[in-house]
């Protein structure tokens, strides 16, 4: 037997409900807000990843799937959406009219991490990204939406880590500041910490080993070296988040993994899901759209760890079951082939229908329509052919009626509707 990959997983009928329900819900609320879907390929080239993302990410450093192709081109299996939607608006001049253009995309990435609850290697994400629209409002706007997103899907326990990052102008003076302050505490570091910092000395702020926790305590904060611009930006953030009554914590430690941050950066974490606490995340990234070859363009977005997602709307809820309108309890040969004809007319016209094709007994078959939560049994044999009339049973009131065969798909569909 040939099972899936490791940190793989198939969602099975019985799941599908649940993420074809929140799929909606956030497709319905994206839309009121503007934004239109863009289905992009699930691979690219390698370099647009690395170059984005950044070099000495674990994204990059050790996750990608990334291989040759027969022409020996290294291609790569999206871990993430964010650099192919910019690829895209550059590639497709999608500036040239009017920048401010916004996107959600919803699908499969990759990454190869280690494999544990809440972690798959290809899991789903719903991603959201804004394009040409420098405004703080629209940071809100990100963060206004997720939080509406999860309490329309019911879930109560979240909140939002915000923080800022600063911008081109301000950030270097605190790196400096900072690579100070790590290389006089670098014995503590962890081996990643210690070879990472002076490329990225900002990742340390976020490793989650205690030591390297413990280390950065008394690390100088990037709130005392913001340059004016990004302090009023934030400022206009936290106003605006309070007057729209989104509860959010400032969360200074949180630097968020990618290279392309600027300015406003933000998570959604619960409780609900024990260590894997984010099920979203995103933040502005001003320059990625200049870097990639277009335009200066600002841009901000956010992606929500679908599986998570579903986890944590699923805890509390039983699947429903996929209703029935009707099940056809055919008898014998000459009642499923008419039974079949039905079917074909009744589900061409949208009533959601099934019958048995083994020729089983009426008791199993009832039993059948059972499982299946069928509404409506009609059931068919012989005598009911010759007679020119069949049985419909209600199965919640258990009722059971005569009902002529004559233009019997219609008559089924008025009645069932
Ligand atoms: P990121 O792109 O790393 O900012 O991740 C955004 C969200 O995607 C996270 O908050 C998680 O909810 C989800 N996510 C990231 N990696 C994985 C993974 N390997 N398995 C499941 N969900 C993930």
């Amino acid at each position: 037997m040939i099972n899936l990959i490791r940190g793989f997983k198939d969602i099975l009928p019985d799941e599908v409900a649940l993420w074809q329900h929140i799929e909606t819900t956030a497709i319905d609320l994206f839309q009121s807000f503007g934004y239109h879907e863009i289905r992009l390929p699930i691979m690219e080239k390698t370099e647009l990843f690395a170059r984005s993302i950044g070099e000495d990410t674990d994204i990059v450093e050790k996750e990608m799937y990334t291989f040759p192709d027969r022409k020996g081109d290294l291609l790569t299996l999206r871990p993430e959406a964010t650099a192919s939607v910019v690829r895209s608006y550059i590639q497709h001049k999608m500036y040239a009219v009017d920048p401010a253009r916004k996107f959600y995309l919803i699908g499969p990435m990759f990454r190869r991490e280690r494999p544990q609850k809440g972690r798959y290697r290809q899991f789903y994400q719903i991603d959201v990204e804004a394009f040409g629209i420098a405004s703080p409002y629209v940071d809100v706007q990100m963060i206004f939406m997720l939080h509406t997103l999860l309490d329309r899907l019911g879930v109560k326990e979240t909140r939002a880590h915000i923080n800022t990052l600063g911008d081109p102008e301000c950030r270097p003076a605190y790196r400096e500041a900072l690579l100070g302050f790590l290389n006089g505490v670098q014995a503590q570091l962890c081996a990643d910490c210690k070879r990472r910092k002076d490329r990225n000395p900002l990742r340390v702020l976020d490793c989650k080993v205690p030591t390297c926790r413990a280390a950065v305590a008394e690390a100088p904060s990037l709130m005392d070296y913001l340059c004016d611009t990004c302090r009023v930006h934030f400022d206009t953030v936290c106003r605006t988040l309070d007057e729209l009554e989104v509860p959010y914590i400032h969360d200074k430690r949180m630097v968020r993994g990618l290279d392309y941050y600027t300015r406003t950066t933000f998570e959604l974490q619960t409780d609900a899901l024990g260590a894997q606490s984010a099920v979203a995340g995103g933040g502005r990234y001003d320059g990625l759209v200049e870097a990639l070859g277009g335009p200066p363009t600002p841009g901000i977005g956010f992606a929500i760890g679908f599986d998570r997602l579903v986890e944590v709307v699923a805890q509390g809820r039983t699947a429903a079951p996929q209703p029935l309108d009707l099940f056809i309890a055919a008898l014998g040969e000459r009642a499923q082939h008419h039974a079949f004809g039905w079917l074909s007319a009744l589900g061409r016209d949208g009533v959601s229908v099934e019958m048995d094709y083994a020729g089983r007994s009426l008791k199993s078959q009832m039993k059948r329509a059972d499982r299946l939560s069928a509404a409506h049994v009609l059931i068919v044999g012989d005598a009911e052919l010759d007679k020119g009339a069949a049985v419909l049973r209600n199965m919640s009131t258990k009722e059971q009626s005569e009902i002529a065969l004559d233009n019997l798909p219609e008559t089924l569909r008025q009645q069932l509707s």
